[in-house]
């Protein structure tokens, strides 16, 4: 089984268009999505079709949940909020209702997905050190859990003496004994300061897991959200990834 694995499109069209295209050649079997498909960026409601017809399962993210009134806005920072705003006023019904259709924890027989920590997921909390990630670890279920929200990829691993790495590697074997959170970065909104799309692969045969980056035009996007009346911010950090 191949699973090709994204999150945080955060409404960026060029960004999700790139990114199916580079999983085109790639043989994926199953599409995974962890979540805030919407927020920031102009095309949400284009962004969720596309993503339906990969027949992705998807989980809720912050944003996902912000936008149809689950999370409060109180949560969020002012730039966030102001496009959470504007996604509101834009999103249709049909988008609404796939949104409303996400769970906030997706587990199969070969890993797990939750958009932030899987320490009371409804909270969105950051996995950002060791520490955090202990959090997940403790109840995870599955030998690999996958995750979004910072836009950072990197790998936390979790030997058999309980000791916790972080890597940022593009790519990891899994061995038998560890275990895994998998943060596969951001399609739409990269923030590691590098702009380009990131998504991830994993195949359950060969045990390898990789984290791809492809580049798309950052301008256009950009030129959307202004022209939106998003705020220019919102735009700008896209050219550098931050
Ligand atoms: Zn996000």
């Amino acid at each position: 089984m191949r699973y090709g694995i994204f999150s945080d499109v955060h409404s960026n069209l060029e960004a999700l268009g790139a990114v199916i295209k580079a999983y085109e050649p790639e043989s994926i079997d199953k599409y995974l999505c962890i979540g805030d498909s919407v927020g920031y960026a102009a095309n949400p409601n284009e962004c969720i079709a596309k993503i339906r017809a990969l027949e992705t399962i998807s989980v809720a993210g912050n944003h996902d949940w912000a936008s149809i009134n689950l999370f409060s806005l109180d949560n969020l920072n002012q730039l966030a909020r102001q496009a959470i705003l504007w996604t509101k006023n834009c999103l249709n019904l049909e988008s609404m209702a796939l949104l409303e259709g996400f769970n906030l924890v997706y587990k199969d027989e070969y890993l797990t997905l939750v958009h932030g920590s899987l320490d009371r997921p409804q909270e969105f909390q950051y996995t950002y050190n060791s520490e955090d990630a202990w959090a997940t670890f403790n109840i995870l279920e599955t030998k690999l859990c996958f995750i979004g929200h910072s836009h950072i990829p990197g790998i936390f691993i979790r030997d058999i003496t309980d000791n916790i790495r972080y890597l940022e590697e593009p790519s990891i074997e899994i061995k038998e004994y560890n275990n895994y959170i998998i943060n596969v970065g951001s399609v739409g909104q990269p923030r590691d300061g590098n702009p380009k799309a990131a998504f991830c692969i994993y195949d359950t045969d060969t045990g390898v897991i990789e984290i791809k980056r492809v580049a798309y035009n950052v301008e256009e996007t950009r030129n959307k959200i202004i022209n939106a009346g998003l705020p220019r911010r919102l735009g700008d950090r896209l050219l550098i990834g931050e």
